[in-house]
This record gives C-alpha cells, structure tokens and sequence, in this order.
C-alpha cells in the first residue's frame, strides 16, 4: 500500500478558518468601541464643569459608536477622522480576548445622496458617472479592505445606506429623488452583491422609522420595494440579513403613556391625534413588528433580524412626563403623554431637547419578541450634528437645509418652528453643547461609574389595528387644522445685535391674519415697506388684544412689554427695499377661550403709523 504525502499548507489553512456566518451577529458579542470618538467624548467629559455629568460621559465615551464612510476620502481617512484600516486595525485588538466583536459600518454615499434634505448631500451625482464612482472608488475600495483575511474573524454589521430607498417611498414626487432613484436602485444592488462575497458581513437595509413609513399606505410599498431590491441582487433574500431603524432620528423606542393608539379620548382615537396624523406605529418596537410581517408576506425569511439606534431617542430630563394625561380633549391629551417632545415626528435636525437612549446591547430582554431586535445599536454617534443652522461652506457637497435652522417655520412640519438645536456645525461635525443635552437628558439615565444602565421595562408595541377609516396622511402631509402650540420650541432669538435705525421713513402696511384655539393662536404679519427707499433695518411695534400674548416668534427678534409688542428684524431680513414685503409670525396665548380674538391695534414701522389691510 502506497503512503501518500499530506501537504504541510492544509494544517496552516485548517488553523485560520474563518468563524461561520451567524444569525444574529449581536449575540455573545461586544461592538466596536472608536477610540477617536470617545477620546473627543473624554475630552468634552472635561469640560463638563459638572462632576455627575463628566462622569456620564465617561459612561458614555466607553460604548460603541458606528464607523461612517461618509465620502470616498473616508476610506482612506481624512481631515475628519480615520481611515477604514486604522478602525479595522483596532478592531482586530478589541477582538483580542476572544469574544466576537461587531464592526458597525455605515455604507453612506450613493450618487444623489439625501435627495429629498440638504444637509447631507453628498458628492457624488445622480448620473451614470456618479455610479460609476460609486462602484470603482467607494464600494469596491471597503470591499478590498474587508476582504483582508486578517479581519475575518470580525463581524462586520454594515448599515446601508440611510434614508435612501424610504425617500424612493414617500419623496418620489421630488425631481431629485426621482432622478437619483435608478442610482439608489442599482447602488445598494451593488453594495450587497459586492460586500456579500464575504462572510463575515452582515448588511442591514436602512428602513426609516415609524413616524416616516408606519402609516399602512408607506409601509406596504416600502417592504415590497425591499423585497423588489433583494431579488435583483446575486443572492437574492440571502443578501439582506436585516434591517435598521431610526438611523440619526430621535423617534422613542414606545410611548410609555400612549400604548394604545386606538384609545378614544375626546373627539377622536389617539392615533388621529396631530402628532400622529393616523399612524398607528408610536415608536420603533411597533414599527420594526409591523415591518417584520410585511417583509416575511414579501418573501424574507423569518430570521431577518431588525436594528434600532437608539443614540438619541431616551427623551428623558426634567420635561419627560411621568403619566397619561388626563386631558379630555384629544390634541391636549397627546401633547401631554408624549415623551417625543419635537413638534412633529417630522422634524430630524439636531432635534432641541433629545437626549440618548437605550445603550447599545444584543437581542434586549425588554423587546417584545415580534419586533425580531437583533441589537440596540448606536450608528448616529451622539455628538455628531445632523447638519448646520446656517449656509457654511464646505467641498463634501452639504448644504443648508432649513430643517436645521431653528428660526425656521417649515410647511413640512405642519408650519412650525423646526425645534432645531441653535448654532449647529455641518453634519458630521462635533457639537457640544448638543452633546452635553444628549447626556444630560438621557433615558435610562446615565450611570456614572461606567456600568451598563437598568434596562426599563418596554411597552408592548402597539397591535395590529385594523383601521376604522382608511388613513391617507403621509408624513410629508400638512394636517389642516391648527398648529398646535409648539411646546418646546426655542423662541426665535438671535444673537445679532440690535440693528441700528435708519432714517427710513417706516411707510408701510401690514397685513395681519390669525388662526386660534381654546388658549392659544398663531399669527402671520406680511409687512410691506410703501415708502420710496429702502430701509437697511426695521422695528415692528403693535399693540396686541388684552389677554394675548406672544410666546414664541419667528423671522424677527420679538419682545412684549405690557401689551406692546416689539418685532426687530432678523440677522438675514433686514433690508427691505422700497415696495418689498417679509412675512413674520408668531404663536401665541390667550386667556379668551372660545371668544374671537381681537386683532392688534397701533402697527408702527420705524415709529411711522402703518396702513393695515
Ligand atoms: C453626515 C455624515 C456623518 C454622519 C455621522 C451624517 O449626517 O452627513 O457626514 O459622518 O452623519 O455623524
């Protein structure tokens, strides 16, 4: 009988097999810690001025963050952190101890990026070229990488593609969105089929959150065009291991107060409520049940796991309520159990008041088995700005969005202020004072001694309801009711000094209009200069009805002493040359309950007396 030689190569590769793919990547893992988010995270801890609160942050700077290739220089590292391999690198040393470790890695860069926002337009075009660079110098530049069998034994969860295909579901009416749709298309086919050669990969689709997609009517075609993508790439259904949720939004994982969105209180169920516009998904444990089954009913397998980042939904601090409202009358009511206090789930940028949330973990113990919770993760590194309050120039392609601007009253939330933090840097960018109200309002509150916090108990997500009228709202929909009262709000106040007055004559006219309720009112003043020359500045005075009062304006900086108000122009309104008109407004109270409210009285430009019509 011949011996036969065995080759001494086979023992070596045996030794460096790679770990098998796993159904949920989370699950007897630790995540990614990045140093150089937490070195900013301790030195803001020092800074802190306040001992509790340097101590949460060094709670915090000690939880994983994700990585984002935000643009093709990330990759190799740039001006705004390091490269891929520095992170992977220092992975492979977190990995050290044996336990597996989880990579989370944003995939954030397809041509025509952000198409239906500014503030994280990217560089790359919705054209064929753009695509073309999206495949040569971004995706398959991260595959390389990846590929190294040096980093085959981290898991890497890539997140792909933020708000890309949602925006394909609800913004499709928009020529940017169109344009960029056959890109996002074939870009996200192209990055599973590419980083789904390796097997150490895990790709979550970024599926929005349930105050954009919850609604029946978004939420259908949403899971049919997931499964639409899948089936394009090689893999098919195999290609998607998940999906993530709430991606840099601050929607609560569950309103604590508001469990059943079918409740008849007052005039209506609590879903028909304003800040829910019939959408029956209150936070994202409901959503991401309601996504589970369609997606299943689309064909995906019952394994498909789901994501949250909850880095800045806790809505904690001294303004989380404590209990239901015992309001009767429905709007109240909501406004007054929500622990979400932005004034319209709309609102994305930099939202004023949010503080983090649940910490990262796996398969959490408190999430209702049907919602198929992978991980709590943080893929928004709290911190990170959503985008600028105001025009910075910049070569990544982001713009000024409005959204993000906080004297801004947009129509896409129902005409309220954004509720935008004030002062914010491009998105991406370090924002501290926003950081320190994140941990400050955290929920769970922070543990200062770099402990994990006590997982509270969860909501059951909110049942499948069958409606009793079909809802037709989406989110982008302007209810036509009255704005409510913009609790938290800031007051429009800009840190411009005071203009000086011009020796304009203040020949004017005013055209005043209000929309009220019960106890408050939102006002429009459309003031127009009717003199013969431009005025460089401008001061409003008016005296409103007894009882009325401003709270909160926009468009101008507003002040009220006794029953005058006082509205001077804004940094960037000043000029009003002769015959142009700018609108402002405001929202205020009043103690007239159902009586009309008079209007104001005494308008005055510049000190001349103005003509009202
Ligand atoms: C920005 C990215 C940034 C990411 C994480 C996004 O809004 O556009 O540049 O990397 O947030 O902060």
């Amino acid at each position: 009988m011949a011996l036969v030689a065995v080759p001494l190569t086979l023992a070596s590769t045996a030794a460096s097999a790679a770990e098998p793919h796993v159904d949920n990547p989370y699950a007897g893992a630790r995540q990614y810690v990045n140093p150089t988010w937490a070195a900013t995270v301790e030195s803001a801890a020092t800074r802190a001025g306040d001992a509790t609160l340097a101590a949460q942050m060094r709670t915090v700077a000690k939880q994983p963050t994700a990585v984002w290739m935000d643009r093709i220089s990330a990759i190799a590292g740039n001006a705004d952190g390091n490269g891929l391999k520095f992170h992977l690198d220092e992975a492979v040393k977190q990995r050290a101890g044996g336990t597996p470790l989880v990579f989370n890695l944003v995939i954030y860069n397809l041509p025509g990026r952000d198409c239906y926002a500014l503030a994280s337009n990217g560089e790359l075009p919705a054209t064929d070229a753009g695509l073309a660079r999206y495949k040569t110098e971004y995706i398959d530049p991260i595959v390389d990488l990846l590929s190294d069998p040096k980093y085959q034994d981290i898991r890497i969860s890539a997140t792909i593609e933020p708000d890309s295909l949602p925006n394909l579901i609800t913004n499709i009416s928009e020529p940017t969105c169109q344009q960029s749709a056959p890109y996002y298309r074939e870009g996200v086919k192209y990055a599973l089929d590419e980083l789904k050669t390796l097997d150490n990969v895990y790709t979550y689709i970024d599926a929005a959150h349930s105050g954009w997609l919850g609604w029946d009517s978004n939420a259908g075609p949403a899971a049919k065009l997931f499964a639409e993508v899948a089936r394009t790439t090689k893999k098919g259904f195999a290609s998607i291991d998940g999906f993530i949720t709430n991606t840099a939004n601050s929607t609560p994982l569950a309103e604590p107060f508001l469990t059943d969105p079918n409740k008849q209180v007052g005039s209506g169920q609590v879903r028909s409520a304003s800040f829910y516009e019939w959408n029956p998904d209150f936070g994202e444990l409901a959503w991401t049940a309601h996504l589970h089954r369609l997606l299943v009913a689309e064909g995906f397998p019952a394994s498909t796991g789901m994501l949250i980042d909850t880095s800045r939904n806790g809505w904690g601090g001294p303004d989380r309520p404590t209990a239901a409202s015992t309001s009767t009358d429905l709007n109240t009511y909501v406004n007054e159990s929500r622990i979400d206090r932005r004034v319209h789930r709309g609102a994305w940028c930099n939202p004023l008041g949010a503080g983090i949330g649940e910490l990262p973990r796996a398969t959490p113990s408190t999430a209702p088995a049907e919602s198929h919770i992978d991980a709590y993760v943080w893929i928004k590194p709290p911190g990170e700005s959503d985008g600028a309050s105001k025009e910075i120039a910049n070569d990544q392609g982001k713009s000024f969005d409005r959204m993000c601007d906080p004297t801004f009253v947009s129509p896409k939330l129902a005409n309220q202020l954004t509720g935008a933090t004030p002062d914010a840097p491009l998105a991406g960018q370090w924002f501290e004072n926003q950081f320190r109200t994140l941990v400050r309002n955290a929920f769970p509150i922070i543990p200062t001694d770099g402990s994990t916090p006590r997982p509270t108990p969860t909501a059951t997500p909110t049942p499948t309801v069958t409606p009793t009228r079909t809802p037709t709202p989406t989110p982008t929909v302007t209810p036509t009711r009255t704005p409510t009262p913009t609790p938290t709000a800031t007051p429009t106040r800009t840190s411009t000094p005071t203009p000086t007055p011009t020796s304009g004559t203040g020949a004017c006219s005013v055209r005043y209009s209000a929309n009220g309720w019960n106890s408050g009112f939102t006002a429009s003043v459309r003031l127009t200069n009717t003199g013969t020359t431009a005025l460089s500045s401008w001061n409003l005075r008016f005296t409103l009805g007894s009882g009325q009062s401003v709270q909160q304006g926009w468009s101008a900086q507003w002040s009220q002493s006794g029953q005058t108000v006082t509205a001077t122009n804004a940094a960037w309104n000043g000029t009003l040359a002769a015959g142009a008109s700018v609108e402002i407004g405001f929202n205020g109270s009043h103690t007239n309950g159902s009586a009309a409210l008079p209007a104001p009285t005494g308008f005055t430009l510049n000190g001349a007396t103005c003509t009202v019509s």
